[in-house]
């Protein structure tokens, strides 16, 4: 049963409530979730649920009625995140664990790592032990394999997922494997599942060959049951009367988990069709229909593999494959989890950061507007859930906050894919002199119609958002001119402001976030005129504060008198120098009529050694653009607002 929690219980009736339900044989989880915490119980024995409901601090008890507990939808309602030595999967990320079938060779294995560490991927995989159909054929290194695949994953900072066969084994491979692999001829071993459920590691749980979803389920259930709490599923094809494919990639089973289960899912294309070119269409596939990462055969040389050496991609198939996943993400609300210590934008620039806001180990980004706004999206994106998000009124409070050193980024939209520019932080990053753009990502945005329980559309009358989400959904509003548009700080107050008011005439454009920390329910969602709707938002921190080392887009703002030639002049030193101008961007100077500040937005090349040689370039553009200034000519206040990572759709 699922026991829900008064907000604000006291630590000594949570205590009783937690003493009472142990005594009565049940095992006890605490699940603190956003907006509630629960005591999630289960065990052989069953206890009438209203005698936990009269105890103090227990607001409501929830009976689960599916035959798994642990692993069912009722005992968790937000997704389970699984966290591999900072390595996640499940939530808002594709994932993706790529390795040859069996560790042959030490240079098998470190080559294996190198290129799939290079195109992507976050975990290495190889099987030591390998359950063959054949007892003659290949058996796997065992204990030797074991160690060379946990050198190989050491060498690309990847951790390590290998197959367990026997508990036997357990001794040799506890101090090398960081996620435990059941396969799918062992799905049903249950005295294998509780021995392994109990070492309490991560355990990939692949789908028997012929298993129903209810009893692969039930085999989660197991290793649960058993002391492990991340269990990730993983559908890799079930035995059909097709025999064209290896197995039969039922993709159907994605959803169908997604409503009975919060593990998150994986899917093996390569064992599920068994040959190579089909893989990378189902793994596309698998990911457009929600699975959260994928786990796939990859060998430097396929023709050479001693197992499964047709299902293998080559490394050069496996890169171009990524790249297509990295497109395809985005699509469906996801972004592409990527090494930490390889993406330089990241925790090269956090490192340090991180050090001068520290809160519990995390960073801490300031943004505009409360729970659930886009920016708060972007920064849990961005950061993958490592930093904290601290909200403030509006842009101007972001800024300071990072200048009072409260927060160590800000997030800020700089412009949006519908609705244009948003000036006023144009502005911003020109007054401040003392930030600095980091970083820049771009979100899809998708808006909903939020309005009271038991509002319709044909009753609403006034709708709030931000200009920004009101712009952006002008198709959708043209349909109801009879409602009035009211203007708010953000899309998240525009939620707070309809749930407190409690008229049901009102509705907010805002996200789906906003709509369940707001208790607002979704009238019609998807409501941005074109679905393409993308913000920019760019980071910033205190100037000086934050190196990238590989930056590919440099930011410069000037001012130029209004003569001809002005502009002409600043625009041709970009062209002088061989930089890729990709926006510019115009603001009137404050008191000065008809004088403008400019943005230009340049790219730099990413190719061996091109961003230093590039890097070197803007030095001479600029260097020519401040002589002119400083000999008052018609380009003057030169200053590059940022060398960052401009890369990510998250
Ligand atoms: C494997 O991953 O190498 C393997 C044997 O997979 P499955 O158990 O899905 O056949
Ligand atoms: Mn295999």
């Amino acid at each position: 049963m699922v026991i829900v929690l008064e907000k604000g219980i006291r630590d000594d009736d949570k205590q009783r409530i937690r003493t009472f339900l142990e005594k009565n044989s049940l095992r006890v989880n605490e699940i603190a979730g956003d907006e509630e915490t629960i005591f999630g119980a289960v065990g052989k024995v069953g206890i009438d649920p209203r005698e936990v409901e009269i105890l103090p601090g227990v607001q409501r008890v929830i009976p689960i009625s599916k035959p798994y507990k642990m692993a069912s939808r009722e005992f968790k309602r937000e997704n389970s995140v699984v966290n591999v030595r900072g390595v996640k999967i499940g939530g808002s990320r594709v994932s993706v664990i790529a390795g040859p079938c069996a560790v042959e060779s030490r240079e098998q294995m470190l080559e294996s790592a190198a290129r799939v560490a290079e195109s992507g991927a976050v975990m290495l995989r190889g099987g030591a032990y390998k359950p063959r159909t054949s007892p003659y054929a290949f058996q796997g290194m065992g204990e030797e394999g074991v160690k060379i695949l946990r050198e190989a994953g050491d060498a690309w900072g990847l951790p390590v997922v290998t197959e367990i066969v026997s508990s036997e084994h357990i001794p040799a491979m506890r101090d090398y494997v960081d996620v435990y692999q059941i396969g799918a001829r062992n799905m049903q071993n249950f005295e294998l599942l509780k021995k392994v459920g109990a070492l309490a590691k991560p355990v990939i749980l692949k789908r028997g060959l012929s298993a129903t979803i209810e009893e692969w389920l039930m085999a989660a259930e197991y290793l649960l049951a058993s002391g492990t709490e991340d269990v990730i599923l993983c559908e890799r094809g079930i035995r059909t009367y097709e025999k064209a494919t290896r197995n039969t990639l039922d993709l159907s089973a994605i959803p169908v988990l997604r409503s009975l289960t919060h593990l998150p899912i994986i899917v093996d294309p390569s064992h599920a069709v068994g040959v190579r070119d089909k893989v990378p269409p189902m793994a596309l596939a698998a990911i457009a229909a929600g699975a959260d990462g994928l786990i796939v055969e990859v060998h430097p040389c396929p023709d050479c593999a001693l197992s499964d050496g047709a299902q293998s991609l080559y490394p050069e198939q496996f890169e171009k494959m990524m790249r297509d996943i990295e497109v395809l993400a985005p699509v469906v609300g996801k972004a592409v989890s990527r090494r930490t210590l390889a993406t330089a934008a990241k925790p090269a620039q956090t490192a340090s950061a991180v050090k001068k806001s520290k809160l519990d180990g995390q960073a801490i980004c300031a943004y505009a507007g409360g729970r659930g706004a886009y920016a708060e999206e972007a920064i849990i994106r961005y950061f993958d859930g490592d930093a904290q998000t601290l909200p403030t009124s509006n842009f101007r409070e972001v800024i300071n906050a990072v200048l009072d050193g409260k927060a160590g980024f800000g997030m800020l939209p700089i412009e949006n894919s519908l609705a244009g520019s948003v000036y006023e932080n144009y502005d911003n990053l020109a007054r401040y002199e003392d930030i600095e753009v980091v970083a820049e990502v771009t979100l899809r945005i998708q808006h909903s119609l939020l309005a009271l329980p038991g509002a319709s559309l044909e009753g609403i009358t006034s709708v709030y958002s931000h200009p920004q989400g009101l712009a952006q959904c002008d198709d959708f509003l043209s349909r109801f001119p009879q409602w009035k548009h009211i203007e708010t700080e953000s899309t998240s107050l525009a939620a707070e402001i309809v749930a407190a008011s409690g008229d049901p005439t009102r509705a907010a454009i805002a996200s789906e976030t906003s709509g369940r920390v707001n208790r607002l329910e979704s009238l019609k969602s998807g409501i941005e005129t074109n679905p393409r709707n993308y913000t920019r938002f760019v980071i910033i921190a205190r100037s000086g504060e934050i190196v990238c080392e590989t930056p590919n887009c440099a930011s410069v703002i000037f001012t130029v008198n209004n003569e001809p030639g002005a502009l002409h002049t600043a625009l041709g030193l970009f062209m002088k120098h061989g930089l890729n101008l990709i926006k510019l961007e115009s603001r009137p100077v404050q008191g000065e009529p008809w004088r403008y500040r400019f943005y230009a937005d340049v790219t730099l090349p990413q190719g061996v050694g091109e961003s230093v040689v590039s890097g070197e370039r803007l030095k001479m553009a600029l260097a020519e653009m401040g002589k002119i200034d400083q000999d008052k000519g018609i380009v003057q206040g030169v200053r590059v607002l940022g060398l960052y990572n401009s890369k990510e759709i998250l």
